[in-house]
């Protein structure tokens, strides 16, 4: 089943992130979606949740606090936040379109399973939404061209929208490390490789505890055609959609086999 169509002018967003409320990604995607929608509703977690991952606070109470109107924080995670907006916050007035970002780096490959950004919209899509996470590029240790993100965003959500995806697909759109009028196009992509936590800093502590810090570093393929680290690295913008039925199809094939 495919998503309702919707006029952007007259849409009602919620939008939430991973690096937290007051993060620049955060501001700048509600400042570009309030010239371009209705409403525009921020539910964020208080603090970074970088990595967090699709996980949900079930060991403790969550509290939400209202920053201004339409602008509230969570003390939890992402998931925590859509699900909360969706519940409570937002309870009688459903959005029309679930966005969360715009991350500080990006989230390809494999980095979906970890990403705190992707869970908000994967949470989106679970709840029946259209939803989208959005990432920009950066290299460590340089400016976030946040401009190449603003510049694209409108014709990215534009052109997406008026594409019916089904229920239970999110988008995963990344922004390329590239001046905004470098960026090549939009490309439609598939999830590439790209494993993180191999590299790994390793120390003892004050008290003499040997310690290991996961690291950034990753083992990735940017040369695999058609996939979403070969584009942006090509400087395009990526799309990829994503699907929560993670069942691997010819797997089942096989294990059928298996158990006749
Ligand atoms: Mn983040």
């Amino acid at each position: 089943m495919e998503h309702e169509p919707f006029q952007l002018a007259k849409a009602r967003v919620l939008i939430s992130n991973d690096d937290g409320i007051d993060a620049p990604g955060l501001k700048l995607l509600e400042k570009v979606m309030r010239g371009l929608v209705k409403e525009v509703w921020v539910v964020a977690p208080q603090t970074e949740q970088s990595a967090a991952g699709h996980s949900l606070t079930m060991r403790r109470p969550l509290f939400v606090r209202r920053v201004s109107r339409r602008r509230f924080t969570v003390d939890g995670t992402p998931t925590d936040c859509v699900l909360l907006a969706i519940h409570k916050v937002m309870k009688g007035r459903p959005p029309d379109l679930v966005l969360s970002g715009i991350n500080r780096g990006a989230n390809l490959g494999e980095d979906a399973t970890y990403s705190g950004t992707v869970a908000a919209a994967m949470e989106g899509a679970l709840l029946g939404f259209p939803s989208i996470a959005l990432s920009q590029l950066y290299e460590d240790g340089q400016p976030v061209r946040w401009s190449t993100a603003e510049h694209w965003m409108d014709e990215v959500l534009r052109r997406l929208i008026s594409a019916r995806w089904s229920r239970g697909v999110l988008l995963n759109v990344n922004f390329p490390d590239v001046p905004s009028v470098a960026v090549t196009g939009i490309e439609v992509t598939r999830q590439g490789r790209r494993k993180i936590g191999g590299s790994m800093i390793e120390g003892v502590d004050p008290r003499g505890e040997p310690y290991f810090w996961i690291g950034g570093g990753r083992d990735e393929d940017r040369g695999r055609a058609g996939t979403d680290l070969e584009a942006v690295h090509r400087g395009a913008v990526s799309v990829t959609p994503l699907s929560l039925d993670l069942t691997h199809e010819p797997t089942v094939k096989t294990l059928k086999a298996v158990f006749p």
